[in-house]
């Protein structure tokens, strides 16, 4: 089976083909970060204008790179949120005409499911349930994993993302957008324990996070004058690990069986935060996965991929495009404004 993906939720503009075998039969990712850059994030509005103009010809591009046409696919799988609602509905609605003109079957993807599921598609021996932390540019939660659509959410950030914290503190130190892989550079450079920085929520019994404190120290610490600018990015960066490690520590102690500790979304390429979750893993007797760096960030690959763990779905031509859509809706809701 073949399923194409589509990803259209914030600044990437990217189309997948992926089979049964988890092989990815082709692959493009047209990144606006030139465009937003001037800016020092993404703004929707050209998000959603560039995402109209690239994405037709980048499917048209896919499928040529992989010799295949819209008949050799099984399904139109795509990104229907959560994300920037302009950029989603392009996708979706160019996977609904490429649907309805093929007649193949329209999937409709939660985009954290996509990332929730793409250490399978690295992976063919991870099996459910696992314990997951996700960790991307809007989200910071930990789950178990019990199936496909199935999610129980452990704990979510109560103010800011993991990577959002990474974007602001790369703005900050002025390294521009986007700011992670920016801030893991610089941090290589600098000492880890020269700045004095806040865990938040450390120690505290609920599984959890919260880093809009640690961001406030960050600032603080830049206008005091009083410290280099790596040693500021590898004490945030050494900060923000501490704070996952007791987090998940504290949640992994909560929770029931798991096959594995699986790391997803944006931040999960941070070289250092994986080696620590390495470590977790092994302290909980639990084997570690991780995707390859290039699925972490958002990809089509992934949500083709979760198109082909939904195989047989076929979603209703009139599916709304979700600007929110939690993993597990039972969850408790947060305090704050994080989800
Ligand atoms: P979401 O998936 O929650 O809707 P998103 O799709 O914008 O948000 P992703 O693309 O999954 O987020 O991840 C992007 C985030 O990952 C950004 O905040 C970016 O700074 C962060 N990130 C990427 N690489 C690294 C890295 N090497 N170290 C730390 N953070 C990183
Ligand atoms: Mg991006
Ligand atoms: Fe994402």
């Amino acid at each position: 089976a073949v399923v194409l993906g589509i990803e259209s939720s914030c600044d990437e503009t990217a189309a997948a083909l992926v089979d049964g075998e988890r092989r990815i039969l082709a692959q493009r990712i047209a990144s606006q970060e030139a465009a937003h850059a001037p800016y020092g994030g993404v703004v929707p509005e050209i998000a959603a204008r560039a995402h109209a103009e690239r994405l037709a010809p980048l499917i048209e591009a896919t499928l040529a790179d992989a010799g295949m046409s819209l008949a050799d696919c099984d399904a139109i799988a795509a990104t229907a949120g959560p994300g920037l609602i302009g950029g989603v509905i392009v996708g979706l609605v160019t996977a609904k005409a490429l649907a309805m003109a093929s007649e193949k079957p329209l999937i409709a993807i939660n985009h954290l499911e996509g990332h929730a599921l793409s250490p399978r598609l690295a992976d063919p021996a991870l099996e459910f349930p696992y314990a997951l932390l996700l960790v991307s540019g809007g989200h910071c939660q930990i789950l178990r994993v019990e199936g496909v659509g199935q999610y129980q959410r452990l704990a979510t950030t109560i103010d800011d993302a993991l990577g959002e914290a990474f974007d602001k503190t790369a703005k900050i130190l002025g390294l521009g957008y986007p700011g992670g892989p920016a801030v893991e550079a610089l941090a290589r450079q600098g000492d880890p324990q020269a700045v004095p920085l806040p865990r938040p929520l450390k120690g505290s019994r609920d599984p959890h996070f919260s880093f809009a404190g640690l961001k406030s120290a960050v600032l603080r610490a830049h206008e005091s004058g009083e410290y280099a600018d790596a040693d500021i990015a590898a004490s945030f960066q050494q900060a923000a690990i501490e704070c996952i490690a007791d987090r998940l520590n504290r949640a992994l102690g909560k929770m029931d069986e798991v096959t594995a500790l699986v790391v997803a979304g944006g931040v999960a390429a941070n070289r250092p935060i994986r080696d620590a979750l390495k470590s977790i893993a092994a302290k909980h007797g639990l084997q570690f996965v991780a995707p390859p760096q290039a699925l972490c960030t958002d990809n089509a690959a992934m949500i083709a991929w979760a198109g082909i763990e939904r195989l047989g779905q076929s979603d209703p031509l009139d599916t709304l495009a979700r600007p929110r859509w939690p993993l597990d809706p039972d969850a408790e809701p947060a305090r704050g404004a994080g989800v």
